[in-house]
């Protein structure tokens, strides 16, 4: 007999969680591992496939290990996983072609740039909502078919898979039953028109991607298959697939459009819900699938910032200003505000809405006065006039395509991620916003997503609107800061990101 718990993949970038959520949502029970991550030239980031999928099974077993009844409580297994990476394996030994090549490998810069020169940018953009862009996996597979011997021949024979994280657990789960995705996950290959929903012929013949090997996209919440009883000690159905982000979406109940949750981690990533109409971004902000259910569409838009609490880990192992990241929000209260420094954290180039490459990091305003305190207080207020920026690009798109979306001064941000437990930063980004931000009392958003569309899928959890009425704030921050004192600071942010930029 099945119980109602539900089983949650987090398949990340650094490592691989499970959690075990009840019937009321809660966490039950977690498991967490790291793999080692592999950089065999410069720009280059590549995961061992096999990694990922050990790593995944260890730590579900970890957690099933801690409930009752083991994996016969579950009743459905959700996945949500580090979105973009690319993996080719053979259809027949279920062996990979060669290392699974990470979201943030560059090695296909020249590609991307030699296409964007041929024009074809604005066709991919048109049908995808994406832009040319190494990030994204269609030129990372184009890489694969193009370096790895053999690679092409094969992939043209038919012997060939290509997935995201997604398909190649799903595929190993089921035994090689399943060679599936969901749409979310699909919507970041670069090789789907997510206006018409399906695989997209030009976008194939443009990567030379050879149709056969592409998996077959499913809505978020669907039968994605069964795992194997041998590996967990009994047959767990697959019934919840998305892309992390859009798993936190899910996660923050953003199910109405205009809606935005922002996730800060190591980086920053906020979606908009834009309900059933695509916008097409006038700010370079992305246009994606939020999620699919029951075969309906739900678009976002999506920005993302690179250097979030990343730009706390510099202040901690770069400059050894603080021993621990909670201590930089001492350190920013006991700054001075006569001291007030901007910190432009563009350490990898500046993401949304600039996409400047080769721009690099800055301070501004620095005096015999400055210390490290003022530098804490910059970094973490940084974040908050980066999400300002992508939050004001996002509002413009809206507006501008009347999606009926909600008016700029209605805006309430739903935040998670390691960095959101801090107090300080949250009120900074509220004062700056000029809107409330909302951080809920399950931080494990992600992961949460995943399990609400497997559970929604196996009927074992309720609706959107049910599940949008359970979810619970733990804080709001109002912002306290008065209107011109915001204004003001803003326009010294973006005086200080146009003396950073290269392309300015
Ligand atoms: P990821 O999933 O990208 O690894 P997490 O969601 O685990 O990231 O968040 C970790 C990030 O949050 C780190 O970059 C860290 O510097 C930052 N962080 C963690 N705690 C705090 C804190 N109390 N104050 C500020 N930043 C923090």
């Amino acid at each position: 007999m099945s119980g109602g718990h539900i089983l949650a993949i987090d398949q990340g970038t650094t490592s691989s969680r499970a959690i075990v959520f009840d019937d009321a949502l809660h966490p039950l029970a977690m498991g967490q591992q790291e793999f080692p991550q592999h950089f065999p030239r410069s720009g280059w980031v590549e995961h061992d496939p096999e990694d990922l999928w050990r790593s995944t099974v260890s730590v579900c077993r970890t957690a099933l290990a801690q409930i009752d009844g083991g994996a016969s409580a579950i009743a459905a297994l959700g996945i949500t996983n580090q979105r973009e990476t690319t993996l080719v394996w053979n259809r027949k030994t279920g062996a990979p072609v060669c290392n699974a090549i990470v979201w943030q490998d560059r090695r296909t810069a020249d590609l991307c740039a030699r296409l964007k020169a041929q024009g074809h940018e604005a066709m991919v953009t048109g049908k995808t909502g994406l832009l040319l862009d190494p990030y994204f996996s269609g030129t990372k597979l184009a890489w694969i078919l193009e370096r790895v011997e053999g690679a092409r021949a094969a992939a043209e024979a038919g012997e060939l898979l290509f997935g995201t994280v997604d398909s190649w657990l799903i595929w190993r789960l089921t035994g090689g039953r399943a060679h599936v995705t969901d749409a979310t996950n699909a919507s970041r290959t670069l090789l789907y028109n997510i206006d018409t929903n399906a695989w997209d012929a030009e976008l194939c013949a443009l990567f030379g991607v050879p149709m056969e090997m592409l998996p077959e996209v499913r809505d978020s919440a669907d039968d994605f298959g069964t795992a194997e009883p041998e590996i967990f000690g009994a047959a767990l159905p697959i019934r919840g697939v998305a892309g992390d982000q859009q798993a936190a979406t899910v996660g923050q109940a953003c199910f109405a459009p205009g809606m935005v949750k922002s996730t800060y981690g190591t980086g920053c990533f906020a979606l908009m819900n834009t309900g059933t109409s695509r916008v097409a971004s006038q700010n370079r902000l992305l246009s994606t699938i939020a999620y699919r259910l029951d075969g309906k569409t739900t678009y976002a838009l999506e920005g993302s910032i690179f250097v979030a609490g990343s730009a706390v880990q510099w202040l901690r192992d770069g400059l050894k200003i603080i021993d621990r990241a909670p201590d930089s929000q001492q350190m920013a209260e006991a700054s001075d505000p006569a001291n007030r420094l901007y910190m432009v954290p563009a350490f990898v180039g500046l993401g949304a809405p600039y996409w400047d490459p080769d721009a690099r990091g800055a301070i501004f305003g620095l005096t015999r006065a400055s210390g490290p305190e003022d530098l804490c207080r910059a970094a973490l207020e940084s974040v908050g006039y980066q999400t300002r920026d992508l939050i004001e690009a996002m509002r413009d798109d809206a507006q501008g395509m009347g999606a009926g979306v909600t008016p700029a001064d209605a805006l309430t941000l739903r935040v998670d991620g390691g960095m959101t437990v801090s107090d300080w930063t949250m009120q900074f980004l509220a004062d700056i916003l000029g809107a409330p931000v909302d951080r809920p009392q399950v931080l494990e958003t992600t992961a949460l997503g995943a399990a609400w569309l497997a559970g929604r899928k196996a009927g074992v959890w309720p609706d959107e609107a049910a599940f949008a009425e359970r979810w619970r704030i733990d804080r709001r921050f109002e912002p306290a800061m008065e209107a011109e004192a915001r204004a003001a600071l803003y326009e010294g942010w973006r005086d200080a990101v146009r003396r950073t930029r290269s392309d300015a």
